[in-house]
């Protein structure tokens, strides 16, 4: 039997707040916006965090998110970053850190 990808059944996103999803195992993950905002895959992002260096700004919130199917999704955010794609495999391990 294969694991089947992880795939989104509602994804309920907050501006200031985060995001909840549920996926279709069931399972539901709360993210809160610093988690996403700090945990952005881009390279500029992860290269910050490799230098220990602020990722985001001290109020981060989501102006635009836009879905890409089994991917993940895309957030443009307050500070004007737009470049990074969270997976639904990140989604769901910083659901289930937090
Ligand atoms: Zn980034």
């Amino acid at each position: 039997m294969t694991i089947p990808a992880l795939e989104p059944l509602t994804v309920d996103v907050r501006r200031t707040m985060g995001m909840t999803v549920v996926f279709a195992d069931d399972v539901e993950v709360n993210v809160d916006v610093i988690t996403l905002r700090t945990h952005c895959p881009c390279a500029d992002c992860r290269g910050r965090r490799d230098r220990n260096q602020p990722v985001g700004g001290d109020a981060p919130s989501i102006v635009n998110a836009e879905l890409h199917g089994a991917l993940g999704i895309a957030f443009e955010w307050n500070d004007g970053h737009s470049t990074g794609i969270h997976s639904w495999q990140l989604i769901r391990q910083l659901g289930e850190a937090s």
